[in-house]
């Protein structure tokens, strides 16, 4: 980068996405922050007074501008960041439309004083809509302050949109926080109405700062990803999710990095919800920060005025590459937990059965009952409520739903069959089922997807349909097919359908909670479990286990 502040050509400014809009106090200190990062501060101070309406005040310790440079860095066009018109196409610092101080400059009161590195004087500046004065000698260490003073006094109506000192300032501090993890190694502090409300120490990786973004208690159910070496796309994934049953009712939350710029991206978001699709609850959104590097090359960042959206290259290569790195991280991670919940005594570890696979075993069939089973070392004790499954061994209590359990290993089995093709039976008597109109188109759009998870239904007249054959291994059950309809009707559609409609039939081919299981029964739902690629939740989310270990207890009877 050069460090020559230039007016871009009229080439490169007629290719921007031009239009800089200051809306409120917290876009005035993400232009000036950002401004901080591009100069290679270590340390940036953020002082703000009543919400930042009043005053804004960002002092870094980078580069500096130099007395020449100082008026140049109020007009609008002028940067040091870009200087031909094909940069535009590799992008590498936060700012290059030279927009961000004037933007500032046009509807409040700007001082800069800066001090070069290197250089023993300091100037300064200032500025108030097209007027810059000429630079005057100043006190200042190296680097930059910049004062930006009665925002929106001569543009009321921006004024109108301002909310209370305090809103606006959880909004500076919530952004301040967030983008702070992108840059671990920078010391940021936040100063409001001359108190110092928090400092953020310079460490060596996000990690540390994730308990101030989150919280406490959020940022422990948060786990690494790292996709750098699995992914397809050239560059990386990284960063840390929240895990299953740690959820948040919107996606605010979810924070994303791309080439260390902190967006929203809806596609991106998508991603990371799609790679939750069986893990997180309807309605609910994992939480975290997602870093994506990418070849400068193949993010555009010029395509919104403030610089909030980029445009990507490959951008289903990305989703992909998001969406896979996170679902392989939790599946892990849920394949852990069991095997932590049962390594002590190998509990669960019952023989494969022979019939395993090549001759699917129900819970309800004859196969089932002729099973041998070997005494397993985690023994189920009784069946609680009719719902609920208690199970032990010498050191873990197990409270398992029997329907939630049941349910992730009919919805595995049925994503199983349909992918290698031999997925249903066909039932011996077909099971003939009227529906009213709604009912009927809404099965009419279904009838290949659930044909596909082994449900086979042909249409059998008007508002009749017939069932010919049924999951693989479920033909014990009566299918109730308008509940199925009503079911997937009430639940929306957020999901992928195949998922939502193998889900929902998977609920329907299971055990119910009240239904009396025998111990036999028990005993199979928990080996049948155990194999599953995600055990710890339904399809639809919900956990299927509790489990308490000896230091649980302890802590409840406040032993620990
Ligand atoms: P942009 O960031 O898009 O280049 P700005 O209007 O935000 O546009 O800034 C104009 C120029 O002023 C920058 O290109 C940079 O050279 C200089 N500048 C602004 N803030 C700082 C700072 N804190 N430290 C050093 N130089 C700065
Ligand atoms: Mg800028």
């Amino acid at each position: 980068m050069s460090s020559e502040i230039r007016v871009l050509d009229a080439e490169t400014i007629g290719q921007i996405a031009a239009g800089e809009v200051i809306e409120r106090a917290a876009s005035v200190v993400k232009e000036l922050v950002e401004n901080a990062v591009d100069a290679d501060a270590r340390r940036i101070v953020v002082s703000v007074e009543r919400g930042g309406v009043q005053l804004v005040e960002v002092g870094d310790d980078g580069a500096g501008i130099s007395r020449a440079q100082l008026p140049l860095a109020l007009r609008r066009h002028a940067t040091s960041k870009l200087t031909l018109a094909t940069d535009l196409s590799a992008i590498a610092t936060l700012g290059f439309r030279g927009e961000g101080l004037a933007a500032v400059a046009a509807v409040a009161q700007v001082e800069i004083v800066s001090s070069r590195r290197g250089e023993s004087s300091a100037w300064r500046v200032r500025g108030h809509a097209e007027t810059v004065s000429e630079p005057e000698p100043a006190a200042g260490a190296p680097g930059t302050r910049v004062r930006v003073a009665q925002l929106f006094d001569n543009v009321p109506v921006r004024r109108e949109y301002l909310r209370s000192p305090a809103a606006e300032f959880a909004r500076i501090s919530s952004w301040l926080s967030s983008f702070a993890l992108g840059y671990p190694g920078i010391t940021f502090s936040l100063r409001h109405d001359g108190r110092d409300v928090w400092t953020m120490p310079a460490v060596e990786d996000a990690r540390e700062r994730l308990a101030m973004v989150f919280g406490r208690e959020a940022a422990g159910a948060l786990i690494p990803i790292d996709g750098a070496a699995a992914t397809t796309i050239s560059g990386g994934v990284r960063g840390f999710v929240s895990t299953p049953g740690f959820d948040r009712p919107d996606r605010r939350n979810q924070l994303l990095f791309v080439n260390g710029r902190l967006l929203r991206s809806p596609l991106m978001s998508a991603a990371w919800t799609a790679a939750y699709a069986t893990f997180a609850m309807l309605g609910r959104h994992p939480y975290g920060v997602i870093f994506l590097e990418l070849p400068p090359d193949h993010v555009d960042p010029n395509v919104h005025p403030t610089k909030s959206d980029v445009r990507l290259r490959f951008g289903s290569q990305v989703f992909d590459a998001v969406r896979r790195t996170i679902a392989a991280t939790l599946q892990a991670h849920a394949a852990q937990r069991l095997q932590a919940s049962t390594s002590a005594t190998n509990a669960f570890a019952l023989p494969v059965h022979a019939g395993d696979g090549a001759s699917p075993v129900s819970l309800f069939d004859e196969a089932f009952a002729g099973t041998d089973l070997a005494q397993p070392q985690m023994r189920v004790l009784e069946q609680v409520a009719r719902t609920y499954i208690l199970a032990a061994d010498g050191d873990t209590l197990l409270l398992v739903d029997q329907h939630a359990a049941h349910e992730r290993i009919a919805y595995e089995r049925i994503v199983d069959a349909a992918r290698s093709g031999a997925p249903s039976e066909p039932l011996l008597v077909p099971l003939v089922v009227e529906l009213d109109t709604e009912q009927s188109a809404a099965l009419t759009e279904l009838l290949e997807t659930l044909r596909e998870g082994g449900l086979e239904i042909e249409p059998f007249g008007e508002g009749v349909f017939r069932i010919i054959a049924t999951p693989a291994g479920y033909g014990a059950r009566q299918f109730d097919l308008a509940g199925f309809l009503d079911d997937l009707a009430a639940e929306g559609k957020q999901r992928d359908v195949r998922e939502r409609v193998w889900a929902s039939l998977a609920c329907h081919c299971v055990c119910v909670a009240g239904e009396r299981l025998e111990r036999g029964e028990m005993t199979m739902l928990l080996e049948r479990l155990q194999h599953c690629r995600n055990p710890m939740h339904c399809p639809h989310g919900r956990p299927t286990m509790v489990r308490l270990d000896s230091q649980d207890v302890a802590r409840m009877f406040k032993r620990a």
